[in-house]
């Protein structure tokens, strides 16, 4: 008898994924973790019931969140990321040797630590590089008390549900743009807008107070599930407006080998359909 796990993030439409071989399921202090392979998708890791990533798609959700801002940017050399716990966000920032440190803060030392056990693949030996350093914390009290600056900032936060809720905040927000450098990125994880269509306008709203350059970027990650999934953008600095030719340049001299991202792939990601543009406010 197969079993299944259901994801009940929305109200009225799930998705659910055959557990093939369930590997781990408990619960740390914060969330519920668990990880089984899947016939599609390989090993899968949900918390609190919602897919957070899995060993076949992942790729394309964790290159648009990295190499958009950073070959944008052009000189991101401190990096930070909210969240992340699986490792594949640091994965790829770790991809580019021009950047010289990356900061994780992560709540949940339970994920760090199943995922290192039970989904390797996704970090990738991430964990293991000397730029990284590792904040076991909440990243609403990081950001508050941050006196840091950074090129970069990810937010890899689950949904605005459970702990992930404080990172959907303005003052989150306006604490993350006080501890960007002066042409730095945010970008942060913003949900299917077909099915989480507020999530998106309310981060959108505090980024079109806090920056001159503010929108946001799509790509399809199939286990999001309910269409595209919206990467929000925001920034002072001239990086949107990068030519084509001289992202293609920093692609080139950067010598990763991505499974999604492209220089073109990223500039038409930009481009929004009518029900996405119809979210801004
Ligand atoms: N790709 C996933 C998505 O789009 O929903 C996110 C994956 S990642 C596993 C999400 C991480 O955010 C988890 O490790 C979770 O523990 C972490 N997290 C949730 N709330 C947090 C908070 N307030 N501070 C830091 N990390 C948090």
């Amino acid at each position: 008898m197969t079993e299944w796990s259901v994801e009940t993030l929305h109200d009225h439409y799930r998705q659910a994924l055959s557990v093939d071989r369930l590997l781990y399921d408990s619960a740390t202090e914060h969330q519920r973790i668990k990880v089984f392979e899947n016939g599609s998708f390989g090993r899968v890791m949900t918390l609190d019931g919602v897919v957070q990533t899995t060993e076949g798609d992942n790729f394309i959700y964790h290159e648009m969140l990295t190499h958009v801002p950073i070959l944008a940017h052009g000189a991101a050399r401190r990096v930070l990321i909210i969240g992340g716990g699986d490792g594949g966000m640091a994965r790829e920032v770790l991809r580019h040797a021009s950047v010289a440190q990356v900061t994780m803060v992560e709540i949940d030392a339970g994920v760090v630590e199943f995922c290192k056990t039970y989904l390797p693949n996704l970090s990738a030996g991430a964990f293991d590089d000397p730029r990284l350093d590792l904040v076991i914390a909440d990243g609403a009290d990081y950001m508050r008390d941050c006196a840091e600056r950074f090129d970069v900032i990810i937010v890899d936060s689950t949904d605005p549900i459970g702990p992930g809720e404080v990172l959907f905040t303005d003052s989150f927000y306006g604490h993350a743009k006080r501890c960007l450098t002066d042409d730095g990125i945010l970008v942060t994880q913003n949900g299917v807008p077909f099915m989480q269509g507020d999530e998106l306008t309310g981060t959108m709203r505090a980024f079109k107070t806090l920056f001159t350059d503010w929108g946001c970027y799509l790509a399809t990650v199939p286990t999001y599930a309910g269409g595209p999934m919206a990467f929000g953008w925001g920034t002072d600095g001239p990086a949107r407006a990068t030519p084509a030719e001289v992202l293609r340049g920093r692609f080139e001299e950067a010598g990763i080998a991505p499974d999604y991202y492209t220089p073109e792939v990223h500039r038409a990601a930009f481009a929004l359909p009518g029900y996405v543009q119809r979210l801004m406010p």
